[in-house]
């Protein structure tokens, strides 16, 4: 695997391999892999030529100072990960290589998808996330990209994000990869003390609940009991949970048969915020 500081350097590379009819698959991350993170290199390993992968902590995208401070980081052991799973490219950037003229975020609009639960909740965040995407995209040219849907929300606007740009780039979601007692991977999984780690698996618990009782209730009965039963956890304190349209992203309060949903929960464990979502009728 090649180690790859430079954009100029590594968008050369990537520029002879296309020449060559070769195919570059793309998983951008932000470090501290684990498994969620490597099904999507593997993914991406079965479909395309070459692998990219980029760890990059993007500051643009972070609405909460601390939280970009206390990111955490794991270089040396990611490598390993990463030449394990036979990736061809780590593109291992500094915030200068990035954003040479200094880490500001462009302004996007979409179809207003921006605008719903972590759009509200985090101002700026995917002005942040979309204008890192589009640059990353610019340097790998990548054929393929892969996104986790454990980040439904961003795949959506990435999806967009493409639509509106005139690169030809396939967005591959990829399902959640999850902990055996249910927890979504995250790699703000690692910050959780012992008792907030085994509160955690509450919030996929409410998910699941909600999913095998819609039929028999009303919608917002369901959520006011699941934010009781998270707010029960000591350690838990729910900031959302909804059901919504995976076009539109507007929050539902009804099912319609010819519509797909899912269901978005984020929560703050202390001051650790953890995401997740499950599909419900599709
Ligand atoms: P991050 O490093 O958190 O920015 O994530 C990089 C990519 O991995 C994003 O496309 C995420 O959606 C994806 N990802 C993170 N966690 C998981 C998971 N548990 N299952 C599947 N994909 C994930």
């Amino acid at each position: 695997m090649k180690v790859i500081r430079f954009a100029k350097e590594l968008h050369r590379e990537l520029k002879q391999i296309k020449q060559r009819d070769k195919s570059i698959g793309f998983v951008p991350t932000m470090g501290a892999l684990h498994q969620g993170h490597l099904s999507l290199i593997e993914k991406a390993k079965q479909e395309n030529d070459i692998v990219v992968c980029s760890i990059f902590v993007n500051p643009t995208q972070f609405n909460n100072s601390s939280d970009l401070d206390t990111y955490p980081i794991s270089i040396e052991q990611d490598k390993a990960l990463l030449l394990e799973s036979q990736c061809d490219f780590l593109y291992l950037p500094t915030v200068e290589d990035v954003y040479p003229q200094g880490p500001i975020s462009d302004s996007y609009m979409f179809s207003g998808i921006e605008h719903e639960m972590e759009g509200k909740h985090r101002p700026g965040h995917f002005d942040g996330v979309a204008t890192v995407v589009k640059r990353l995209f610019d340097i790998c040219i990548p054929d393929r990209a892969y996104f986790g849907e454990k980040d439904f929300q961003q795949l959506r606007i990435i999806q967009e994000l493409i639509s509106q740009t005139e690169q030809r780039i396939e967005i591959i979601p990829c399902s959640i990869f999850r902990e055996q007692d249910g927890l979504a991977m995250s790699s703000r999984n690692r910050k959780l003390s012992q008792t907030q780690r085994e509160q955690a698996p509450e919030i996929y618990k409410a998910l699941k609940h909600l999913k095998e009782n819609l039929k028999y209730n009303d919608i917002s009965d369901l959520l006011k009991n699941l934010k009781h039963s998270i707010n029960k956890q000591s350690e838990l304190e729910l900031e959302y949970i909804e059901v919504a349209d995976i076009s539109s992203l507007k929050s539902a309060s009804n099912i319609q048969e010819d519509h797909k949903y899912r269901a978005f929960i984020a929560v703050f464990a202390g001051d650790i915020r953890l995401i997740d979502n499950i599909a419900l009728n599709y």
